[in-house]
């Protein structure tokens, strides 16, 4: 159940509002927005009137959520969700890029990267130290000193950090060198992991599973906010069809979907959507075209030798090419990149 407060509602109403959810035995989730508090009443609780809260003092409107994501939907928020790490605003006005090799593989390689991804304007590098990899017998990725040798990069170079939980014993690790979760696409609906990343504090990103549909993502993102976590992104990175000219079929209509369905900021991950680095730019540019609140693409500064992904991977002077035009197109819609 949603109750939206009137502009103005004291503390005194808003709590009065919240102590009669708690008694009917929802757990109450609080929206502040510019104007009106949103109160999401969720719980297993069937016999109730959202017309019993429209007396109560304070109360704008109160409404059944007919969706089955509460938190996760426009309504709770109207305004959208900016998530602030540092200087860094996503869900704003600018559209931030984060940029990196797909594993962590070593000093020297992390190191240029971020080089690569710092002068080309990105504000975050990414760098898997645990791989989800299809064959047991590939790259698993360096783990703790790859994530080490990723936070030492990206503090020498001012960036931030996202890299990939797995499984819920990494998390601690996590929480210590990245400043963003990542959730691949195959953890999607590991639904253990996601409540446990619902108890941090953490930003996290919830990659769209390769075969989920837009529903089933935010009902992931909801077991995390569900947790009292609402620093949840989103990111469209392909799904599996029937086409096999790319990796993944980029599903750009996703984008203009979720920002109606959710206020959660929509990234896109134009690298394991196509997978291959001559059509990565061509998506990147119309993901920011279709209001995606940023980009997750990869770069190495030698895709033919990286040990994941090389075929996604952009060259450095790809990368730069593509800052250059996702920068055009986003000024052309009233945003910056
Ligand atoms: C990745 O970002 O390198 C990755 C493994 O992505 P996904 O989970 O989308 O396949
Ligand atoms: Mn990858």
């Amino acid at each position: 159940m949603l109750v939206v407060m009137q502009e103005g509602a004291t503390d005194t109403q808003i709590q009065a509002v919240i102590d009669r959810m708690v008694e009917m035995g929802f757990t109450v989730h609080r929206s502040t927005g510019v104007l009106h508090t949103v109160l999401g009443g969720v719980g297993p609780v069937e016999h109730f009137e959202p017309s019993d809260f429209e007396v109560m003092d304070g109360v704008k409107e109160s409404h059944r959520i007919v969706s089955p994501y509460k938190l996760a939907s426009r309504h709770f928020k109207p305004g959208g969700t900016v998530i602030k790490i540092g200087n860094v605003e996503f869900g704003g006005r600018h559209v931030v890029t984060m940029a990196g090799p797909c594993s962590v593989e070593g000093e020297d390689q992390i190191e240029r990267a971020a080089e690569i991804v710092a002068r080309g304007g990105a504000q975050v590098i990414r760098g898997g130290a645990f791989k989800p990899r299809s064959s047991p017998y590939s790259f698993q990725g360096m783990g703790e000193i790859g994530l080490r040798l990723l936070r030492q990069a990206a503090d020498r170079w001012g960036l931030l950090v996202i890299s990939e939980v797995m499984d819920q014993t990494q998390i601690p690790l996590l929480l210590n060198y990245s400043d963003i979760l990542q959730v691949g696409a195959r953890n999607m609906q590991n639904f253990n992991l996601l409540r446990e990343i619902g108890k941090t504090r953490k930003p996290v990103l919830v990659k769209r599973g390769i075969a989920a549909t837009i529903e089933e993502l935010l009902l992931s993102a909801e077991y995390v906010l569900s947790g009292g976590n609402y620093e949840v992104m989103l990111c469209e990175r392909g799904i599996r069809t029937f086409e096999t000219s790319t990796r993944n079929t980029m599903d750009i209509s996703a984008i203009p979907v979720l920002k109606r369905l959710t206020h959660l900021p929509v990234i896109a991950d134009p690298s394991h959507g196509t997978g291959k680095r001559d059509y990565v730019m061509a998506m990147a540019r119309a993901a920011v075209a279709a209001g995606a609140d940023g980009l997750l693409v990869e770069v190495h500064h030698d895709p033919e030798r990286a040990l994941s992904d090389g075929a996604q991977t952009l060259r450095p002077e790809q990368f730069q090419e593509m800052m250059t035009q996702t920068r055009a197109i986003a000024q052309a819609i009233g945003r910056t990149a």
